[in-house]
């Protein structure tokens, strides 16, 4: 059997669980071979961790979900999971800014990031005006597969979300810039054992999907938008194992990232054993 685990110190992850098994479901009935004893577990301690084959990061409060990370002594158990182990890992929202090398200091001061993601985040990227909206976006990855044709948009729902900046050199270690230097957290870069591990990976940041500030103020007003295709912020991204979404998948009842990652998740597990 596959066992993905969801963090669930804090935030979305009865939501993540629920529809994890509602993707389960889907894809053992499209493909007989799918019908693994998928298990989905909470998860809040190494131990727990350490059972998992993949892991979800949900939304929430990326402040709080690393304090509390921290004093369940999950920081560093979660930074090998990511970045030396390398399982199939997804964050969203909260989840995502927590998988990202380099963010942007809140007020409270900022908390220890994870990292695997050579990204940094700008946090509640979309400001007072539109602080939450739900927008139909343009999912293309979802039609990787072939077979289904064109997928309809995705309804993405945005709470006070992060959106990719930047995308870091790879392999350099962080550059702050001068600029940036007070208002910065980076997630440690540590033992030499995570230092190797990340200087044999040859995977680069891929952009997944785009989001225009004018599609995002045209929902937040409410109006009725098509699925832009207009360039705009980074809202999701993948780099080899990780995988990150700036909106909440697990806040509406549509499985199909879901289903899509637990694909990956089984062809991952397929190559180590
Ligand atoms: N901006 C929030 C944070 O810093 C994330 C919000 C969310 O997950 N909905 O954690």
């Amino acid at each position: 059997g596959i066992t993905v685990g969801v963090l669930a110190l804090q935030g979305a992850f009865i939501e993540h669980i629920q529809l994890l098994k509602k993707a389960a479901a889907r894809l053992a009935e499209e493909n007989p071979s799918f019908d693994d004893h998928w298990e989905f577990i909470e998860v809040r301690t190494p131990p727990e961790l350490e059972r998992c084959d993949a892991l979800i990061l949900p939304g929430g409060e990326s402040t709080t979900m690393s304090l509390v990370a921290a004093r369940s002594n999950m920081l560093e158990p979660l930074r090998d999971f990511v970045k030396v182990h390398r399982k199939p890992t997804w964050g969203t929202c909260a989840g995502l800014i927590l998988l990202s090398e380099s963010a942007n200091r809140t007020k409270k001061g900022g908390q220890e990031l994870i990292g695997g993601l050579d990204v940094r985040v700008n946090r509640n990227h979309f400001g007072r005006q539109t602080e939450s909206f739900q927008v139909p976006l343009e999912l293309p990855f979802l039609n990787s597969d072939g077979q289904r044709g064109e997928e309809p948009s995705y309804p993405a729902v945005f709470i006070r979300a992060p959106v990719v900046e930047k995308i870091l050199p790879h392999h350099q270690g962080i550059q702050v810039e001068e600029n940036e230097r007070d208002e910065t957290v980076v997630a440690p870069s540590r033992q030499a054992k995570d230092q190797s591990a990340r200087a044999m990976m040859e995977d680069h940041v891929q952009v997944l999907a785009t989001l225009s500030g004018r599609a995002a103020r045209l929902a937040s007003e409410g109006k009725n938008i098509n699925a832009e295709k207009e360039t705009g912020d980074i809202v999701a991204v993948r780099q080899g194992n990780v995988f990150g979404t700036s909106f909440h998948p697990e806040l509406t009842d549509d499985a199909r990232i879901h289903s899509w990652w637990l694909r990956q998740v089984k062809d991952a597990v397929g190559k180590r054993t």
